[in-house]
């Protein structure tokens, strides 16, 4: 049994939730501590792993009601990749009606063609890394995006016919005064998502950006701020 001993899943009422972590990314930004490779050429074997795990728990008793493709860079995959992982998902777990499936979008890989081609196979709920609208500090943050990229990303996935669309913002970048932050959530409410996720920039050990912390190359912002 793949369980252990820890509280059999059977015995859980409650729905559960999948989470399902897509491990690539065209370019690693300074921040990030999450596991991702630009290796694109393993997509296929990790797909293949992927179906192995999700076989390994075939017939596990929890039902669920969320699915959340997260990264990494979800939108790395094709429309087809991702209608395929979820048909595997539907076929051996119970996942409950009016399930919210959602997927991170990065603006740097998702044209509209993408975005119809997800919503077309079952994604229903879309969350936008956006991070900025001032393309100095997306190159602060080292994104593979601009500005524009992310406005078109917002403005393809409605007309794509999400309308569950979140994004999310980072604050607290050095240089990035109180006005700046306050344009970017203006310019994201004006999209009115249902939802905003803010992150305040953190430094994460084992990244570039924590090291250049530590040797005083980044500065925050003054802690009032
Ligand atoms: S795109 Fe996202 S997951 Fe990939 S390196 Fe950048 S912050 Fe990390």
């Amino acid at each position: 049994m793949p369980w252990g001993n820890i509280v059999r899943p059977d015995k859980i009422s409650q729905p559960a939730g999948i989470y399902i972590h897509i491990p690539f990314c065209l370019k690693k930004c300074p921040y990030c501590n999450f596991f991702s490779t630009p290796d694109l050429s393993l997509k296929e074997s990790y797909i293949k792993a992927l179906f192995h795990e999700i076989d390994h728990y075939n017939g596990c008793l929890l039902s669920f009601d969320t699915i959340y493709f997260g990264g990494g860079t979800p939108s790395l995959l094709s429309a087809v990749e991702i209608s395929s992982i979820l048909k595997k998902l539907f076929k051996h777990f119970k996942i409950q009606k009016d399930t919210e499936i959602t997927m991170e979008i990065n603006p740097g890989t998702a044209g509209a063609k993408n975005l119809q081609g997800y919503i077309a196979s079952g994604i229903n709920r879309i969350n936008i890394g956006v991070q900025s609208f001032q393309d100095k500090y997306l190159g602060f943050l080292g994104r593979i995006h601009s500005a524009r990229d992310a406005c078109m990303a917002l403005i393809s996935a409605k007309n794509a016919g999400f309308s569950n669309i979140g994004m999310d913002l980072i604050y607290g970048l050095t240089d990035q005064s109180l006005k700046d932050w306050e344009n970017d959530l203006q310019k994201a409410l004006s999209f009115h998502p249902e939802h905003l996720s803010c992150y305040m920039l953190s430094y994460e050990r084992k990244t570039p950006f924590y090291q250049a912390r530590q040797n005083g190359h980044i500065l925050p912002p003054d802690v009032d701020e």
